[in-house]
């Protein structure tokens, strides 16, 4: 039935979980991302991202999922809630979601929706009940979390440190030199021995790692990990680089691996910690390059206070990802009267490669390929 009450329904799903709704309604989103909301899986409308794997998850910090039945696609966009979920999923409006919960909550007729009232009347003791033991679980989780954390920073060296040498050899086999720069053993570090954990949370081994701190505003958030093997090769695992899981009461949104706070009027910018410590090797180290880890964090990235102009040096896509990130943070800062500029690799993407970026230009042309004019600006 069309024009039942939006409030009664929105209710009955929540007493119903919108995860047994949205899982009956919706057999074209991944039953994984169902088994364990907060996992990433392929959109259900747009399909795989071509570079950064899947961007579709349901939204199940602060909220339960079973409590909002909301989603983020990274390309399509934030879905607060199940009946905005499937608006986009289905190309449906909302008196059309509406309804298509309710008959799945079994609210058919207007003695229904009667019902259904009262019945939502009697449970709100239980709903309070279950929203309080969801925020002691929260809370408990964000304890292990941090002390997680915590301890995986405290077992960690400096790259100097003779115990580092695959960390070392990585870096060399990206032609990359300043990693005993000063400072950097403040967010940079090497792990002899971490455990590695595919996306179902399958143990995949214990291997070497170079650790970064990823904070903001000076207050660390999470650790960013490269997996490598004795030799300083890339681990044999499905991904070999990480981002460490992170309490719920903070964000990662305009975080980034800081060696020092800005200090001067100009900001330098990427994605990637190699691509950033290749445009300081490649600019003779005159410059401090701040990576944000990966593009969604580029485009939130915040500038110092007393920073003029951010040079963003982006990597090049083929998905058009990387520029894309670029543009929106360009956009984000001249509106903020910060200026900025964009700086690309001069080079193709090559044959079969799905990106280029600072790093391959450090390796194909050395110092050569970088803007000299630059230089000075620092
Ligand atoms: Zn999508």
């Amino acid at each position: 039935m069309r024009n039942l009450k939006a409030d009664v329904v929105r209710k009955a799903a929540l007493l119903n979980g919108w995860d047994q709704v949205l899982r009956n309604l919706c057999p074209e989103i991944s039953t994984k991302a169902f088994d364990k909301p907060g996992k990433h899986v392929a959109c259900p409308v747009h399909g795989k991202s071509t570079r950064s794997g899947d961007g579709f998850r349901f939204l199940n910090k602060k909220v339960p999922f079973r409590d909002s039945g909301g989603a983020v696609c990274n390309t399509c966009g934030i879905f607060a809630d199940g009946f905005a979920l499937l608006m986009w999923l289905k190309g449906i409006n909302f008196a059309d979601a509406v309804a298509m919960v309710g008959a799945e909550c079994n609210i058919r007729t207007t003695d229904d929706e009667n019902a259904q009232e009262r019945i939502n009347k009697e449970s709100q003791a239980k709903l309070a009940e279950r929203k309080r033991a969801f925020e002691e679980k929260e809370r408990a989780e964000n304890v292990y979390l941090r002390g997680r954390l915590n301890q995986i920073w405290s077992e960690t060296f400096a790259l100097t440190h003779p115990i580092a040498e695959p960390g070392r050899l990585y870096l060399a086999s990206r032609k990359i030199l300043c990693w005993d720069k000063q400072g950097a053993e403040r967010a940079v570090r090497f792990h002899p021995s971490l455990a590695s954990y595919n996306e179902d949370g399958q143990f995949e081994g214990d291997y070497p790692a170079i650790v970064a701190k990823v904070s903001k505003q000076g207050r660390p958030i999470t650790l960013h990990r490269y997996f490598l093997t004795e030799k300083g090769m890339k681990a044999p695992v499905e991904s070999c680089k990480k981002m460490c899981a992170y309490p719920s009461d903070v964000v990662v949104t305009g975080g980034g691996i800081f060696v020092q706070q800005p200090v001067g009027w100009v900001e330098d910018v990427c994605e990637g910690l190699e691509t950033a410590w290749a445009i300081e090797t490649g600019m003779d180290l005159v410059i401090t390059v701040v990576p944000t880890v990966n593009a969604t964090l580029l485009e939130s990235f915040e500038p110092g206070p007393q920073t003029k102009l951010v040079r963003i040096w982006a990597d090049k896509d083929k998905s058009g990802r990387g520029e894309q990130a670029a543009l929106e943070l360009k956009k984000r800062l001249w509106e903020k009267g910060i200026q900025a500029q964009i700086l690309l690799p001069p080079l193709p993407i090559a044959e079969g490669e799905k990106s280029v970026d600072w790093n391959d230009v450090l390796i194909q042309l050395g110092r050569m390929g970088f803007p000299k004019g630059k230089r000075a600006v620092a």
